[in-house]
């Protein structure tokens, strides 16, 4: 039997990062990018109007103002999207909108606020001074050609998006989504669409696990339901090790003649590295490598399986992709009421739990019965971590809280 912390950093330290594929633009969210980006153009990619105006020479205008106007002729019209024609000169101007591009021979954009036209628009009137070179931005100023604009191991959110579209990355190359093949184990387990006989559950594990991995940004493959018999657990474990990088199992990893899932994964050549952990709820989890592929043999218990995926697989689905943040994050909390249990493990109880001043949490036990209760983790956000020596804890202590974020 090991503790948590070094659970966590037996699975951590046998993770290997995945390798990478490319994939479309608008497929890239929430991915991992394995490379640096580069832009492929200067931005802006030409001297640029920032305001709708007039583009001039600025000697021209340093004395306008109300009452001593500056007027000059426009020569031409440049709406965003075309390319000037016409070369501005002295005592010239050529009426220009956002984003277009500034014409030669001017270095400064008045905006038309300060202006007034004359004479159908053939003439205008300047009224106000502006510096030489205002409302202007630069050819290259924000990136130039070439220039890193993303780095690799920077996760893809909304920004990278539309940073990725102005690079014109529109096939993104990034770390791969582990494979995660998921198998619930039990003669007494049968599937959702029927309706148990005497002596049956439902699969319910197969799918909260599938869900839980998509959460932690896996890819999922759901390789069914195994009967507690060796010769059907050898072939479908083996097939998981075939096909995926990580297999999750559910059940039969306790002390029990049909728990079977241990031998299973040692005649297959799997290296378990610990199958004991002094945690609650969730003691028997196994944990085990075959090359780079990952096996967490998770307890059948709803609540164990649960928190077990989202302390160490979940952890581990995140470090292949090489995620910066694989744990989940952290607050302290104070206990609404009075908690007790038996010293020896170090729990994770699933609480309901709302933010309060100063960052402090209040966290509300959600009141599971053993770690049998589903329904009760409906109503979690986050667990409270009681200290394994701790017995009597009473309302107002001050414990560490994950938070299940993306739960
Ligand atoms: P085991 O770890 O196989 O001894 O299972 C422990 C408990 O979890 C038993 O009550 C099982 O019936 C239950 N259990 C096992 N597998 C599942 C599953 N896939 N879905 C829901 N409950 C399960
Ligand atoms: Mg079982």
């Amino acid at each position: 039997m090991i503790e948590m912390d070094d659970a966590i950093r037996i699975v951590l330290e046998n993770t290997q990062i995945i390798d990478t594929e490319t994939v479309d633009l608008m497929d890239a969210l929430g991915y991992v990018l394995a490379k640096d980006i580069r832009s492929d153009i200067n931005m802006p990619p030409f001297d640029k109007a920032t305001m709708d105006g007039y583009a001039l020479q600025g000697g021209d205008i340093a004395s306008a103002s109300k009452s001593t106007p500056i007027v000059l002729d426009v020569i031409e019209e440049i709406p965003a999207g075309t390319v000037p024609k016409r070369t501005v000169g002295k005592g010239q101007a050529s009426r220009i909108m956002t984003g277009a591009p500034v014409p030669r021979g001017a270095d400064t954009v008045i905006m038309v606020e300060d202006t007034e036209t004359e004479t159908g628009g053939q003439k205008v009137r300047v009224l106000d001074v502006t510096g030489v070179g205002e409302n202007i931005a630069r050819l290259g100023e924000d990136v130039t050609v070439n220039q890193v604009v993303l780095n690799k191991g920077a996760q893809v959110r909304p920004p990278e998006i539309g940073i990725l579209a102005a690079v014109g990355a529109v096939q993104v190359p990034v770390f791969r989504k582990p494979i995660v093949g998921v198998i619930a184990t039990g003669s007494e387990v049968v599937e959702p669409m029927r309706v148990p006989e005497p002596g049956q559950i439902r699969n319910s594990n197969g799918y909260s696990m599938m869900a839980q991995a998509l959460r932690a940004s896996a890819q999922v493959k759901y390789l069914g339901i195994v009967e507690d018999d060796a010769a059907a657990l050898n072939r479908v474990i083996g097939e998981g090790l075939d096909t995926c990088d990580v297999v999750m199992l559910s059940g039969g990893v306790s002390a029990g003649v049909y728990d079977l899932v241990q031998d299973a994964m040692r005649e297959l050549g799997v290296k378990v590295l610990f199958d004991r952990i002094r945690m609650k709820p969730g003691k028997p989890l196994t944990f085990g490598v075959k090359g780079r592929k990952l096996v967490f043999g998770l307890p059948g218990n709803p609540v164990s399986s649960v928190v077990g995926l989202e302390l160490l697989a979940r952890p581990a689905i995140r470090k292949m992709q090489s995620m910066e943040r694989v744990h989940h994050a952290q607050a302290k909390t104070v206990l609404k009421a009075d908690f007790h249990q038996s010293p020896g493990r170090k729990q994770f109880v699933p609480a309901r739990s709302v933010p309060g001043n100063q960052g402090i949490w209040t966290s509300d036990w959600v009141g599971h019965h053993g770690s049998a209760d589903l329904f009760a983790l409906a109503r979690a956000n986050s667990l409270f971590v009681v200290e394994a020596e701790a017995e009597h804890v009473p309302a107002g202590t001050a414990l560490d809280l994950i938070l299940l974020e993306n739960w």
